[in-house]
């Protein structure tokens, strides 16, 4: 394409939403073929909700401690916590709190170590989870434990919803043949429900931050170029690691930092968009 055309482009991308950094990745997105989505945030509102407490044995005070630790996290399950315990009682104890990549939080205060993340996490802590505490859990549904001083005392099963835009950019995706992959943290059974409800082909579950950028490595394998698209923090090293990055401008200021292209709008239908911008670049359309 001419200076020109690229000037073009990136013109009316930015009118219709689509903010072009990195102008080579323009003719790279007009020869690819494969492309991967991060899940939360991404395909899904990025707002979950908790569904469902079950609570075997937390108190008021525990309830406490629990949104005091999740208020320092700025992961979307710590804020879908924070926001069902709005009216729990609030606790200013002394706390240090550890972000546990990909698995959750450990906040301990003077009298209490508390554990807040998935299986993962209580495994590599040494408790072990046994099918009690896998009842009543729906399948789409992310659970998050808790326990403190190493006792199971809850578990919010927490969902979010799938855009309502998804759907339609998978089937425009796919017409054109592109082979879309769905890349996540989540546990397997969310990903297969997120699978089937907008028919993707491929997924890839339970990868931890540093995997997501292994999987992209293993698509481009396959057939470069590939296309990343993410919003969280935990999506940066895929990003950074695709031919392609694409940020939602709604997610976090790192994935934007990182990527080539950023969304404007939260509507996934601006990745079709940049698609077809890239394409008529290629043209000289513009
Ligand atoms: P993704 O955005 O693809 O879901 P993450 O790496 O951000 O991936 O998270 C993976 C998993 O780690 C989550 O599904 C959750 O089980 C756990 N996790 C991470 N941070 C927290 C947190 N603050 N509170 C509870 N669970 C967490
Ligand atoms: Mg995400």
């Amino acid at each position: 394409a001419t200076p020109t055309a690229i000037m073009a482009a990136t013109g009316v991308g930015a009118r219709r939403g689509v903010l072009v950094r990195d102008i080579n990745q323009l003719h790279l997105l007009q020869r690819a073929g494969t492309i991967a989505f991060d899940k939360t945030g991404t395909l899904t509102v990025g707002t979950p909700q908790v569904q469902n407490l079950e609570n075997w044995s937390a108190t008021p005070a525990l309830l406490a401690l629990v949104k005091q630790a999740q208020q320092q996290s700025q992961h979307p399950l710590a804020r879908a916590m924070v926001e069902s315990l709005k009216d729990a009682d609030a606790s200013s104890d002394e706390m240090t709190f550890e972000n546990v990549s990909g698995r959750g939080v450990i906040a301990s205060t003077l009298q209490h170590r508390l554990i807040i993340g998935n299986q993962r996490l209580f495994s590599e802590q040494g408790l072990t989870l046994e099918p009690p505490h896998f009842e009543h859990l729906a399948g789409d549904a992310t659970p998050v434990w808790v326990a403190m001083d190493d006792q199971l005392m809850a578990r919010f099963d927490i969902s979010d919803a799938i855009r309502a835009e998804s759907a339609g950019l998978i089937q425009w995706l796919k017409q054109r043949n592109w082979a879309i992959w769905l890349l996540t943290g989540d546990r397997k059974s969310v990903a297969d429900s997120v699978q089937q409800t907008l028919a993707l082909d491929h997924q890839m579950a339970e990868l931890l931050p540093e995997h997501k950028s292994q999987a992209v490595i293993q698509l481009q394998k396959k057939a470069s170029p590939v296309v990343m698209v993410g919003d969280g923090i935990n999506d940066a090293p895929a990003l950074a690691q695709a031919d392609v990055s694409i940020a939602m401008g709604s997610g976090a200021d790192v994935a934007m930092e990182t990527a080539g292209i950023t969304l404007m709008r939260p509507d996934i239908n601006l990745v079709a968009e940049a698609i077809q911008i890239a394409q008529k670049t290629q043209q000289k359309i513009y």
